[in-house]
Formats: C-alpha cells, sequence, structure tokens
C-alpha cells in the first residue's frame, strides 16, 4: 500500500507497446486536428468519421433502440454522437463527454474591407480569450462561409494548401518602437490593429478616378472565385486562424504543437471512445460550441438543445427524462493550463498538472473563491478514479494556476446545472490560447483511455 502519493510521469512508465500505441494515436489527431480548425470543420470531420464508423442521422422524432448509433450536427456547429445500450436508461442514465470545438481566433468584422496606402484590408473582431501581440506576423489562413441571395451557401478555405496565399498582419519594426515598447502587452497591440493583408495588385484598366483600385481588383478575384460581392461580408461567418499544420516538437516528437488543442485534443479522445467503446451503457459525446465565449446561443451547452436530445433519448424508452438526467454522469472533458517551469510564479506546484503526467482531472475550476464553478462531489470523484484505476488509466489532478491570479472556466457547470454529476477531465497544455500550444502525445492517449474507462 502507497502511504504517499506521487505523481507519475507516462513516459517513465508506459513499456515499448505501450509507447507505440502513444505515437500512433497521435498520428491519427493530429490528422483530425489539421481538417477541424473551426467548430464547423471539426463538426463535419467527425460527421464523416461518424458515418466511416456506421453512425447515422438522428431525429428528434425517432424512437431509438439498443444498438442504435446515431449523430445529430446542430447548424454544423455543435455536433452529438449517440450510441444507445442495452442497460435501462432510466435508471443507468447516460455516459457523457462534452468537449468544445471552438476555439480563440479572429472574426472578421460585418463591413471588414478596406483600401489603405496601396493595400487590401480585412479588418477583424477577436473572438475569445487572446494575448493581441501574438497574432501578428504570423500566417493566417481564412476559413468559413458566406451567404449568397437566395440562400446559396459559399465554404471558402484559404491558406492551408502549400499552394495557397496566407494571410498577414503586420507589427511596428523595432528600430521604431520605443514607444510601443513601453505599453503593456495588453495596450501594444490594440484589436483595431489587427487588420490582414489581403491584397496588394491595382486593378488594371480600371477606373482612373478609382480611389480604391486594390480593393476593386480583390472583389473581383473574390467575385470570379466565389460569387460573392462586398455586401455578402454581412451575411457571412469567415474567420483567421493561424496556418499550417500539427507538428511534433522535441527530438523525440514526445510533444506537439498545433492550434486549437484547446479543446480539439478533448474532443477527439471522447470522439474515439464512443467509436470505440462496446459499451452496455447509453454513451454520448458532444462537440461544444462558442465555450471560449460563455456557450451562450443555440450550440452552446446553455442551450436547451442537450436537454432535449436526452428527453428523446429518453422518450424512446418511455423513461422519465427527469430520472434519466439524474442517473446521467458526464465528463467535461476540457484543457487545463499544465505547469511551465518557465512561468512558475504562475503556479502552485503541489496542485497543479504536469505535461506528459496522464489525464488532468479538476475537482473545481472557476475564479477567486471557487466563483462560476462546478465542484464535483467527492463520492463522484470517487467513481470517477475507481474507474481510472481499474482500467490502468494514467491521471492526475490539479488546479488552474495560483488561487488569486486568475481563472477559467469550462461547459461542467451548465450540465451540472441540468441535474447531471460533472467533473472536468482534460489534457493539460502549455501555451493556452496562443496561436499555436502545445501538449504531451502521452496526455491525449491518456484522456482517450480515460473516456474509453468512462464509457465501459
Ligand atoms: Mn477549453
Ligand atoms: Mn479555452
Amino acid at each position: 500500500m502507497d502511504l504517499k502519493y506521487t505523481r507519475k510521469n507516462v513516459y517513465k512508465e508506459a513499456d515499448g507497446a505501450e509507447l507505440e500505441k502513444i505515437y500512433g494515436f497521435a498520428e491519427e489527431y493530429k490528422k483530425f486536428l489539421d481538417n477541424s480548425k473551426t467548430e464547423r470543420d471539426a463538426s463535419k470531420e467527425a460527421q464523416k468519421l461518424a458515418e466511416t464508423n456506421g453512425f447515422k442521422p438522428f431525429s428528434f422524432s425517432e424512437k431509438l433502440k439498443a444498438g442504435d448509433k446515431r449523430y445529430f450536427v446542430n447548424r454544423g456547429k455543435n455536433l452529438f454522437l449517440i450510441r444507445v445500450g442495452k442497460e435501462d436508461v432510466a435508471k443507468d442514465g447516460i455516459r457523457i463527454m462534452v468537449a468544445h470545438v471552438d476555439s480563440p481566433r479572429l472574426d472578421l468584422k460585418p463591413n471588414p474591407m478596406y483600401e489603405d496606402s496601396g493595400l487590401c484590408y480585412l479588418k477583424t473582431h477577436y473572438y475569445g480569450g487572446i494575448k493581441k501581440y501574438q497574432w501578428t506576423a504570423i500566417p493566417l489562413a481564412l476559413h468559413g462561409v458566406v451567404m449568397l441571395p437566395g440562400g446559396k451557401k459559399k465554404e471558402i478555405c484559404v491558406g492551408e494548401e502549400d499552394s495557397d496565399p496566407i494571410f498577414y498582419i503586420t507589427d511596428l519594426l523595432p528600430h521604431l518602437s520605443q514607444e510601443q515598447n513601453q505599453k503593456t502587452l495588453a495596450k501594444a497591440i490594440e484589436g483595431e490593429n489587427l487588420n490582414a493583408v489581403i491584397g496588394g495588385l491595382p486593378a488594371v484598366g480600371g477606373d482612373e478616378e478609382d480611389k480604391e483600385c486594390v480593393k476593386t481588383a480583390v472583389l473581383n478575384l473574390l467575385n470570379k472565385k466565389y460569387g460573392i460581392t462586398e455586401v455578402d461580408f454581412q451575411c457571412s461567418e469567415l474567420c483567421f486562424v493561424p496556418a499550417g499544420r500539427a507538428r511534433d516538437v522535441g527530438f523525440d516528437g514526445a510533444l506537439i504543437s498545433a492550434y486549437g488543442h484547446d479543446d480539439k485534443v478533448c474532443a477527439y479522445p471522447e470522439m474515439r471512445a464512443v467509436f470505440d467503446c462496446d459499451s452496455p451503457h447509453t454513451v454520448m459525446a458532444v462537440f461544444a460550441d462558442k465555450e471560449e465565449v460563455g456557450s451562450d446561443g443555440t450550440t452552446g451547452m446553455q442551450s436547451r438543445v442537450i436537454c432535449d436530445v436526452i428527453d428523446t433519448i429518453a422518450n424512446s424508452f418511455n423513461a422519465n427524462p427527469i430520472e434519466v438526467r439524474y442517473n446521467s454522469k458526464c465528463i467535461s472533458a476540457d484543457v487545463t493550463a499544465g505547469y511551465d517551469p518557465t512561468f512558475s510564479a504562475a503556479f502552485e506546484k503541489r496542485n497543479t498538472t504536469f505535461i506528459s503526467c496522464g489525464a488532468a482531472v479538476s475537482k473545481y475550476t472557476g475564479a477567486r473563491g471557487k466563483s462560476s464553478s462546478n465542484d464535483a462531489h467527492a463520492e463522484y470523484m470517487g467513481f470517477i478514479r475507481d474507474i481510472f484505476d481499474a482500467n490502468g488509466v494514467y491521471w492526475q489532478t490539479g488546479e488552474l494556476g495560483m488561487i488569486d491570479l486568475g481563472g477559467g472556466g469550462t461547459v461542467a457547470m451548465y450540465i451540472a446545472n441540468l441535474g447531471i454529476d460533472t467533473v472536468d477531465v482534460g489534457v493539460p497544455v502549455l501555451s493556452m490560447h496562443a496561436p499555436y500550444e502545445l501538449i504531451s502525445k502521452a496526455d491525449v492517449y491518456s484522456l482517450y483511455k480515460a473516456c474509453l474507462a468512462f464509457c465501459k
């Protein structure tokens, strides 16, 4: 019996076969991530994978039965994967895992386009919590949809292929930055400075009087390629995200750097667990939208939609939906801040999660005196510990940094507010919300094993 608790490094514990599984899973995760930069991209990619795995479209008016595998894509941005088990859903409830697939980025303003000094720009409005200075002088790709008059939808993705151009937000050269250098990080680059260069070639043989001949030329290109005009931006959802793919980090490739680990690094394992489990329980994986901006709206976890899906499952078996929810269990799968020795002063070392030490369990998140937090019951923590330990899951526990420095929330409280026992289980991340974040392959694989154990 171990009297004392010590955190274990997964890479130190794993044998050769386990290490191979860890690295193999990482390759599949990277592939998913490269196709899932926005919530729309992730939902589309997951739908494709669900269909490959034998899942069929879900309907609110359908009577489900044991063995059914369903997917529901809510408005293209919020996805539910449902696998109906043979256990009595009233007594057994549903095993629910929720991760979010929206990530911090730069949305376009409704009237984004202008020309200045021979360059054409798009103005942006940042989405989620970003450090603005990190988004200048890096390659950006444009993702999203534009609605044309009459309901036709144009999908746009530029900047991901090697042959594509990328887009670029400038920063001031150091030679002229004496004043900028005196500003705080928050003020050095302001929201209205995040304007992306999208063109520099004037229209040839155009109107001599045209003061915006570069903008005219870019609009011509856009019209030719997508059939859009300037006013169509008002009915669009386009955003700039960092261009490029997920890459291994380090000589040993133990880590992965990529855009949007938060929270696709949890969405992928929970999805895979639903595909790969063969469970007597009814299990559900949710890809949530709008987590980074408060989870409001029709595709966020404060919406009724998740309740409606649960009620539909309950009604299929003439079960009382209240009883189903009361007996359900949830893992809110979201990332947490891993300990960063370079910024050690931000962490309380005994109560933080460490890179490569396995799935990160957080009893509570929130800020200050645990405000805006789901504080999981001891009984539920005990349940989670027992299933993880019984299934050889490497896991650790910690808080998000020092108490008085800030804080952050997840969707856990919104699910718990429905009367469903919920706890946060995720992956520790370094440089969270930066254009390129860092995670360990050992941790994403540990979360996959944790989700499998939870479904089992
Ligand atoms: Mn998150
Ligand atoms: Mn986040």
